[in-house]
C-alpha cells in the first residue's frame, strides 16, 4: 500500500515525463496486441489519478478495471456512458480562431494526400466507361485531376476536356493542360447541351437533398448525350462518423450526407437519361455491425478520427497525434464484428454508372 501511494504521487509530480513514458507503453501495447503489461500498470495508477483530479466528466484506461471505474464515478455525476475516449488520452491540438475561416474543401491538407489504391481502381473503372466518340467532356469535381490525366491517357488529343471544382486549392495542384473552371455544382457557367459527356465522380454524396437535386437537373441539361455518375455504394454513413472535440456534434469524417445503392442510381436521372451500364469498384466495403457500432460510439466513447478533420459546425480544426484509440469494449466489437463479417458476403465501395440519352 505504502509503495502503491508512493507511486501515485510520484507520478502525480511528474505528469509531463510520465505523459512520455504512458505513449510509449501504448505503442508497445498496440505491438503486443491487447495485453495488460505490468509496464501498463504503472500508467492505470495514473490514469485513476487523472480520474479523480481532472474536471472533465470523460475518462481514460485501457482495461476493465479502469473503464467500471470511470462508469460508477460517471453514475455518481449522471452520466451513464463515455462521450468520448479520445479526450484525455490526447488532448487534439485546436487551431486557434484565424484558421476557422478555412472551408473543409480548401485545406490543403484535403488535397495532399497521396491515391489510395481504391481510388486508382475507381478512376480505372470510370475510365472504362466512357463511350467512343465522344469529343468534349465536363469533369465536375475534379479535385486534384487525377481523374483528367487518366481520360487524357485514353481518350484522342483531340477531345477537349474542362475541370471544374468548387476548390480552389485542389485546382491549382491540378497539372493536367485543359481548361479549368473554379465554381460550384450549383453555379455551372455552360450553357444548354455544351458537352458530349458530363463525369460527376465522388460529389453527389457531399450535397443537401436540395443541392443534389439541383445539381442533377443542371447535369441533365448540360449534357448532349452521356452522364457518368460514381458514388460510395451502400456506404454506412454511421461508421464513419466523427465528434468534434469542441462542440460535441457529430458529423461525417468526409462531410457525406448520403448513401446510395443500385435501385437509387436506376432512377437518378429518370426520365430524360438511362441507366446504360454500372460497375462496382474501389475496395470492400468496411462492414460494421450496426448495434455493435452503437456501443463501440456511444459506450465505448470511439469514434473515427481522421487528421486535420475541421468540424463544420463549430470550425475549429483538429489535429490528432496518429494513436490508434482502442479500449475493451471498443475492442470486443471490433472482434465480435470481425466474426459477423465472415459471414456476411463483401461489398465493393463504390458504384459508377454510365447515363444515357436515349
Ligand atoms: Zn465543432
Amino acid at each position: 500500500m505504502k509503495s502503491f501511494l508512493k507511486r501515485v504521487i510520484f507520478l502525480s509530480r511528474n505528469k509531463s515525463r510520465y505523459k512520455k513514458n504512458f505513449l510509449g507503453e501504448m505503442e508497445i501495447l498496440e505491438k503486443n496486441g491487447y495485453a495488460v503489461t505490468l509496464k501498463e500498470y504503472g500508467s492505470f495508477f495514473e490514469l485513476c489519478h487523472q480520474i479523480f483530479a481532472i474536471d472533465h466528466c470523460y475518462y481514460h484506461a485501457h482495461d476493465f478495471l479502469a473503464m467500471a471505474l470511470g462508469t460508477v464515478l460517471r453514475i455518481f455525476r449522471k452520466y451513464i456512458f463515455i462521450k468520448d475516449y479520445h479526450q484525455l488520452l490526447l488532448p487534439p491540438i485546436i487551431s486557434n480562431t484565424a484558421d476557422r475561416k478555412i472551408n473543409f474543401y480548401e485545406q490543403p491538407e484535403t488535397w495532399g494526400v497521396s491515391l489510395a489504391e481504391r481510388d486508382e481502381n475507381r478512376f480505372e473503372k470510370i475510365v472504362e466507361l466512357v463511350p467512343e466518340g465522344v469529343k468534349n467532356i465536363l469533369d465536375i469535381g475534379c479535385g486534384t485531376g487525377e481523374l483528367v490525366l487518366r481520360l487524357q491517357r485514353k481518350m484522342k488529343s483531340r477531345t477537349h476536356i474542362v475541370e471544374v471544382d468548387r476548390s480552389a486549392t485542389a485546382l491549382s495542384k491540378c497539372n493536367a493542360d485543359v481548361g479549368k473552371i473554379s465554381a460550384d455544382i450549383n453555379a455551372l457557367p455552360f450553357k444548354d447541351k455544351t458537352f458530349d459527356l458530363v463525369i460527376c465522380a465522388e460529389v453527389l454524396e457531399h450535397l443537401s437533398t436540395t443541392a443534389m437535386r439541383d445539381a442533377i437537373n443542371k447535369i441533365k441539361k448540360i449534357s448532349s448525350k452521356y452522364v457518368i455518375i460514381g458514388v460510395p455504394n451502400n456506404e454506412n454513413l454511421a461508421f464513419s462518423m466523427y465528434k468534434c472535440y469542441e462542440c460535441g456534434n457529430k458529423f461525417h469524417i468526409n462531410l457525406h450526407k448520403r448513401s446510395f445503392k443500385l435501385g437509387k442510381m436506376k432512377k437518378l436521372f429518370f426520365p430524360e437519361l438511362n441507366l446504360k451500364k454500372y460497375v462496382f469498384g474501389g475496395a470492400e466495403r468496411v462492414y460494421y455491425n450496426n448495434i455493435l457500432l452503437w456501443v463501440k460510439q456511444n459506450i465505448a466513447g470511439v469514434w473515427l478520427r481522421k487528421i486535420n478533420t475541421l468540424c463544420p459546425f463549430c470550425g475549429a480544426q483538429q489535429k490528432f497525434q496518429g494513436l490508434k484509440e482502442r479500449n475493451a469494449i471498443s475492442w470486443r466489437c471490433d472482434t465480435w464484428n470481425k466474426r459477423i463479417r465472415q459471414r456476411t458476403g463483401s461489398q465493393q465501395s463504390h458504384i459508377m454508372a454510365l447515363y444515357a440519352k436515349d
